[in-house]
């Protein structure tokens, strides 16, 4: 079984996925305590998912690794787990911290309609990583639905950063309709700069469309990849996720080269409280990130 970092946990490997600037990151002195962000700008993506870009008002970069998440605090409404979205090199570059959130509820709906210069509260990053880098010398997939390519997008640009480095790098992307692509461009100019074989497909679409209607699970099987030496980064609803596994695992790929991004209710963050529970796993610090082989049998019991 695969060990995924988590290096918010002492003894849990403080190494990140290579290719990131940041080689290890040290837990959070105080992990219950946010840090003041202010908002500098909120990019509509598409009809309710926007992006947050971030400044730490006490100068100090927020260093993560791929996979990892932040409790995001909109002071007076509430906290709520958010992957963070950027590129992993970027903190030390002077970027802003990226997260993208779908409005879905009075937290997210606060974080989203934040004017810029709104000062919120950020908690982590907590959680394991992708590792994204253990791939090396193989195929890659990315299989993700809706805004289930926020969590990967780190992933994505890590493997991007050492392109050379792997074989075939494939994302086969999943949304409700059209309208509702996320990073649309981005993928574009992953494709067109970066060799990756991108593949769309929607559920619903107009009539006209000239795209590819049907469920992103559907690409998995006529996808050019080797499945013996591929690995591959799962990131979507949980329904999606299991069927994707269960197609990769058809075409052969094993279980341990296949990780996938869960989530569940949280509060602390921080493995305590136990509202993330699923069995004898706490999501917060056992994951989001864990591997197939791991989640499989967790994953076949209805309503866990
Ligand atoms: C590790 C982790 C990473 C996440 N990353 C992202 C991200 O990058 N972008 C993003 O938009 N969202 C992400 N989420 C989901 C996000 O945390 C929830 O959408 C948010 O908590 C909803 O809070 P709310 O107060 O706005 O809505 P609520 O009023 O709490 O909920 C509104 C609706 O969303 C559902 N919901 C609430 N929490 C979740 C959840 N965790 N998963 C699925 N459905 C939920 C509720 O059942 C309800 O139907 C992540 C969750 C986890 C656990």
């Amino acid at each position: 079984m695969d060990d995924i970092r988590n290096p918010a946990i002492p003894g849990h490997g403080a190494t990140v996925a290579a290719g990131s600037v940041a080689d290890t990151l040290a837990p959070p002195p105080a992990p219950m305590v946010p840090r003041r962000f202010a908002i500098t700008r909120v990019r509509q993506d598409t009809r309710d998912t926007f992006t947050l870009l971030l400044e730490p008002l006490d100068g100090e970069p927020l260093r993560f690794a791929a996979g990892q998440f932040t409790m995001l605090h909109a002071f007076g409404v509430g906290e709520v787990p958010i992957s963070i979205a950027g590129d992993p090199r970027g903190t030390d570059a002077g970027e802003p911290l990226e997260h993208t959130i779908r409005n879905v509820g009075a937290v997210t709906r606060a974080l989203v309609n934040a004017a810029p210069g709104t000062e919120i509260g950020v908690r982590g990053p907590f959680g394991t990583t992708w590792d994204a880098a253990d791939a090396r010398g193989g195929d890659v997939v990315f299989v993700t639905g809706g805004i289930g390519l926020a969590p990967l997008r780190p992933a994505i640009l890590d493997v991007l950063a050492e392109r050379d480095a792997y074989g075939k790098v494939l994302l086969l992307y999943g949304s409700r309709t059209p309208d509702d692509i996320l990073y649309g461009d981005e993928m574009r100019r992953w494709a067109d700069l970066n060799d990756v074989n991108v593949q769309m497909t929607v559920d619903n679409a107009p009539y006209g469309y000239k795209g590819r209607v049907g469920f992103v699970t559907e690409l998995i099987g006529r996808a050019g990849f080797d499945p013996r030496s591929a690995w591959a980064f799962v990131c979507g609803p949980e329904a999606m996720m299991r069927a994707s596994a269960q197609a990769l695992t058809a075409r052969g790929v094993a279980a341990n080269h296949i990780r996938m991004s869960m989530e569940r209710s949280m509060k602390c963050g921080i493995g305590l409280c136990g509202h993330c529970q699923l069995r004898e796993l706490f999501i917060c610090v056992d994951g989001p990130v864990l591997s197939y082989d791991r989640l499989e049998p967790l994953m076949s019991v209805r309503e866990l």
